[in-house]
């Protein structure tokens, strides 16, 4: 599969469509999902062209991989959802059964409020 240069997280990150951002590095983008599941409901990008996560750990470079990891502790953090506080969930939708609509590599974190059951 190629990456869609045109999916609406392509086009969030090229700055042609608005974002509620929370963080942003050389690496990865933040911002607040447009139809929030939970109290607090966010995205994390790379900035990187990856399609999901077996495109981002088959082909991104190792500094790409920590960074990303790492951007989730410093984002709970900024929010305090991290672990020193209540906590939170990270997801990640993969493929058609995984049930990924934007094919933009992209963690969800919830938190704000206990998130339930780990799958409905
Ligand atoms: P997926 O199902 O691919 O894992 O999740 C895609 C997420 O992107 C959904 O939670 C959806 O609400 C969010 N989303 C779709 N379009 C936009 C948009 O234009 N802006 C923002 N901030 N979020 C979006």
């Amino acid at each position: 599969m190629k990456y869609d240069k045109n999916n609406i997280f392509a086009k969030i990150l090229r700055g042609e469509i608005p974002c509620n951002k929370v963080y942003e590095n050389e690496y990865v983008l933040s911002f607040y999902d447009i139809n929030p599941k939970k109290k607090i409901h966010i995205l994390v990008i790379p900035k990187g062209e990856y399609i999901d996560l077996d495109h981002f750990n088959a082909t991104a470079s190792e500094k790409e991989i920590i960074e990303f990891t790492k951007s989730i502790t410093h984002i709970t953090k900024m929010l305090k959802i991290s672990s020193n506080e209540n906590g939170y969930r990270v997801l990640t939708n993969i493929g058609k059964d995984g049930g990924q609509e934007v094919p933009h590599l992209h963690h969800h974190i919830f938190g704000g409020e206990a998130v339930g059951k780990m799958v409905v």
